[in-house]
C-alpha cells in the first residue's frame, strides 16, 4: 500500500503520514482466516465526508467509469427500516432522526449481505468474476468500532476517499436536498445533530486511516465535475497500482 499511496499523494499533492507504521502493517498478510471476503480479490473503497459533502453524487459517477458496486450504508439502513417484518425498523428510524450511529452489528451485516449478493450476481465486467469485485462503501465506517470490525472480519479496505467542505456548504446542500428527498433527517434539527456526530465520532475514523496512509482527501466545495476529476484520478491510481502489484507478485 505504501508506494501506491505515495503515488496518489504525489498526483494530488496529498500527504502520506506515518510511513513507519504503514511499513509495519505491510508485513502482515492481507487476509486473515477470520475475514469473510478475500481482500486480495475484493477491493473496498470507503467513501467518507460530512453529511451533504457529495458522497452519493460522486459515487454514482465513479460507478459508471470504474464498474464499482456502490453500497450506501444509509440507503441499506433505510431499506431495512422499511422492510416488512424487520425487527429493526423502529430502532433504525430513531437513530437516523437523532443523527446517531446505528449499532454496528446491524450495518455490518447489511453490508456483508449486499457484498455477497453482488459477488454472486455480477460475474462480468472489469474487476469482477471468480470471486473478485470492487465496492464503494459510502457513508461507512462512521465510528471507530465499525472501522476496526469491518477491516478485521469482513474485508480489509484499500483506500478512503474523503470529501471535505465547510458546514455552511453542507447545510445549504442538505436543505436543498430536503425539499425533495423525503428523508426524515434532512431538516435543520437533525442536520445539526448529524454534524455533531460527524465531528465527534467520524473524525477519529479519518484520523485512524490517515495514520495508515490510506486517506485521499478531496476538496468537495467545487462543482460536481471539478470534484469528480480529482476523485477519478485517485481511483485510476489505485487500480494502476493494484494491477502492477499483482503482475509483479
Ligand atoms: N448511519 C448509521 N451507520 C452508518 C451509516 C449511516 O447509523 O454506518 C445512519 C446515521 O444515523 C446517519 C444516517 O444513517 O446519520 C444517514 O446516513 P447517510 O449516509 O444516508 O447520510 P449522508 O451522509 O448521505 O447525508
Ligand atoms: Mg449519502
Amino acid at each position: 500500500m505504501a508506494p501506491l499511496m505515495e503515488k496518489i499523494a504525489e498526483a494530488l499533492h496529498l500527504k502520506s503520514h506515518h510511513k513507519e507504521k504503514e511499513a509495519k502493517a505491510e508485513e502482515h498478510p492481507a487476509v486473515t482466516a477470520k475475514q469473510v471476503f478475500d481482500s486480495s480479490k475484493v477491493t473496498v473503497v470507503f467513501v467518507l465526508g460530512g453529511p451533504g459533502a457529495g458522497k452519493g453524487t460522486q459515487c454514482d459517477k465513479l460507478v459508471q467509469e470504474f464498474d464499482f458496486c456502490h453500497l450506501s450504508a444509509g440507503d441499506l439502513l433505510r431499506a431495512e427500516q422499511h422492510r416488512e417484518n424487520s425487527e429493526y425498523g423502529e430502532l433504525i428510524s430513531t437513530y437516523i432522526k437523532e443523527g446517531q450511529i446505528v449499532p454496528m452489528e446491524i450495518t455490518i451485516k447489511l453490508l456483508e449481505n449486499a457484498m455477497r449478493a453482488a459477488l454472486e450476481e455480477k460475474t462480468t465486467g472489469e474487476g469482477w468474476g471468480e470471486g473478485r469485485g470492487r465496492f464503494l462503501v459510502d457513508g461507512f465506517p462512521r465510528k471507530m468500532d465499525q472501522a476496526l470490525k469491518f477491516d478485521e472480519e469482513v474485508s480489509k479496505s484499500s483506500l478512503v476517499l474523503f470529501f471535505t467542505t465547510t458546514e455552511e456548504v453542507m447545510l445549504q446542500r442538505l436543505l436543498k436536498r430536503g425539499e425533495t428527498s423525503g428523508r426524515e433527517d434532512d431538516n435543520e434539527e437533525s442536520i445539526k445533530k448529524r454534524f455533531r456526530t460527524y465531528k465527534e465520532t467520524t473524525m477519529p475514523v479519518i484520523e485512524h486511516y490517515t495514520k495508515q496512509g490510506k486517506v485521499a482527501s478531496i476538496d468537495a466545495s467545487a462543482s460536481v465535475e471539478e470534484v469528480y476529476e480529482k476523485a477519478s484520478a485517485v481511483i485510476k491510481e489505485l487500480f494502476a497500482g493494484q494491477l502492477s502489484r499483482s503482475v509483479t507478485v
